[in-house]
């Protein structure tokens, strides 16, 4: 761990967002004594999780003025994750109160109780007192030693502030990225992304091609199913040859990725099938976008690399006045977000010091050339995966708390493992009850809870 200093510095701190990592961001400054405003475009918390009926007029979100939807939350979601695992280390995801018909008991919740979660959170701790909603930073650089933070509210009034420091949390769920499809200009049918997706109704009878067979694609292609006349799954992933009916439905086929569409309509896949369609829906990820912030050319994002950053977080020349929570996925996010939010409020306050600028740039040459070694295309550079226990320790240990759970490690090992084998069934038939009762024991040891739940005492 990084020596401590002894004077510890109170600062004045910018958070930008108050999704799941803004909320818990800005608890941990205020933790360590800073001042926190957190700028919230919206006019509630929760970020992603706000569900919203209304999606972006342009349903590939192409067009660079558009009204920005900020939520990619279709309404059959339900988590990826067993909410044992999904929640903040201090705070655990069970259901609140444990009475509450209201809530949604079960153990891959929908986003509605997702939500409902984290507005529980900001009460508990009193986040709310902090937040300006309905506040959109719109611009944000350094200003001497400190930094000039620009914000509009919803009456288009613009002001100009000054902090020692700012947290970007603005999440990067938002801004779609869309496959290349050799041919697509000339293909006459439609398309839509994943973020504009909400209920299966527009394809009704329709025959449907969803491109990318990770969690919004399995999910989406299945809700689909229930209404279209047949779903096809194109994934790059898959050998070029795939070919296969998926269980659970009667309409729904697996391919090797697109080969080319044309303007009669076609499809053709690498494995040599085609198909007529109607739609496409590209679920195929997005990238992330600081359409705000000003750092003269320093931090660039190349191919969905944001960079450079030390350990993701810090931008070597301008940490810790500048720091950005939550940008690894394949991984456990809010409990990476409460690690890192305790990192950076630590390092502002000077109770963990960082290494020098340099050290830090050797830090981010050495993580880049070790990913290009393992042949890791540079869009997946914060994609952690089976690097995540790694580094979620190390952040652990900068902070001096203890390494994540086990049970909490081996929980989304097998989540993922079931989400890439039953994609149908992951949420309702697991086979690591003794993870469940391991995590609430942890829990109830703790005093997080004050009993286990009447499910675990009867099994
Ligand atoms: P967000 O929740 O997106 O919050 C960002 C906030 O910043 C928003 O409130 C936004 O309004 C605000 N903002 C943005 N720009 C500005 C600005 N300029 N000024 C002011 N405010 C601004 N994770 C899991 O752990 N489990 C799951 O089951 C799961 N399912 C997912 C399903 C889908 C479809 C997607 C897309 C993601 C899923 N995730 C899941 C990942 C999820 O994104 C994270 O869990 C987490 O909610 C992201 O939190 P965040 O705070 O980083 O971003």
């Amino acid at each position: 761990m990084a020596p401590a200093r002894t004077r510890v510095n109170s600062l004045h701190v910018a958070v930008i967002g108050a999704g799941a990592a803004g909320l818990v961001a800005a608890r941990e400054l205020r933790r360590e004594n800073h001042s926190v405003v957190v700028f919230e475009r919206d006019s509630k918390v929760g970020g992603l999780w706000v569900y919203t009926p209304n999606s972006e007029p342009d349903p590939l979100s192409l067009d660079p003025n558009r009204t920005i939807v900020h939520s990619s939350v279709y309404d059959s979601l339900r988590t990826n994750l067993p909410r044992e695992c999904m929640g903040y280390r201090d705070f655990p995801f069970v259901p609140r109160p444990e009475d509450d018909e209201s809530r949604d008991q079960r153990r891959y919740p929908s986003h509605r109780e997702v939500l409902a979660y984290l507005e529980d959170f900001a009460r508990e701790f009193k986040l709310g007192e902090m937040v300006r909603f309905k506040t959109e930073v719109v611009l944000v650089e350094p200003e001497g030693q400190k930094w000039k933070v620009q914000s509009k509210n919803s009456d288009g009034i613009s002001k100009d502030e000054i902090f020692d420091a700012v947290v970007v949390c603005n999440g990067h769920y938002t801004e779609p990225r869309v496959a290349h499809v050799p041919g697509i200009d000339s293909w006459p049918g439609k398309q839509i992304h994943s973020h504009n997706y909400r209920v299966p109704d527009q394809f009704k009878d329709q025959v449907v091609v969803v491109i990318g067979n990770f969690a919004s694609g399995a999910d989406i292609s299945r809700d689909i199913t229930g209404v279209a006349k047949e779903v096809h799954i194109a994934s790059r992933s898959n050998p070029s040859m795939t070919y296969s009916k998926l269980p659970g439905s009667n309409n729904l086929w697996l391919h090797s990725m697109i080969e080319s569409v044309h303007e009669d309509g076609s499809i053709v896949f690498q494995n040599g099938k085609v198909v007529q369609a109607d739609t496409i829906v590209h679920c195929t990820g997005y990238k992330y976008h600081f359409p705000f912030l000003n750092t003269n050319g320093y931090i660039t994002v190349e191919d969905n690399c944001v960079g450079p950053l030390y350990k993701h977080v810090f931008p070597p020349a301008l940490a810790p006045g500048l720091s950005f929570i939550g940008l690894p996925w394949m991984t456990l996010q809010f409990f990476m977000f409460e690690l890192q939010s305790k990192w950076v409020a630590a390092a502002l306050s000077g109770r963990v010091t960082l290494p020098s600028e340099d050290k830090m740039m050797e830090d981010v040459t050495a993580y880049y050339a070790k990913r290009e070694a393992y042949g890791q295309p540079k869009r997946y550079t914060h994609r952690l995966g089976g690097g995540q226990v790694e580094y979620l320790n190390w952040i652990a240990e900068q902070i001096g708390a203890p390494p994540g759970e086990q049970w909490r490690y081996q929980e989304i090992d097998g989540g993922y493992y079931r989400l890439a084998t039953q994609s149908d069934t992951f949420r309702d038939k697991w086979d690591d009850d003794h993870l469940i009762v391991e995590a609430y024991e942890d829990f109830l040891r703790q005093k997080l809870i004050s009993s286990l739940p009447s499910q675990l005492l009867e099994s």
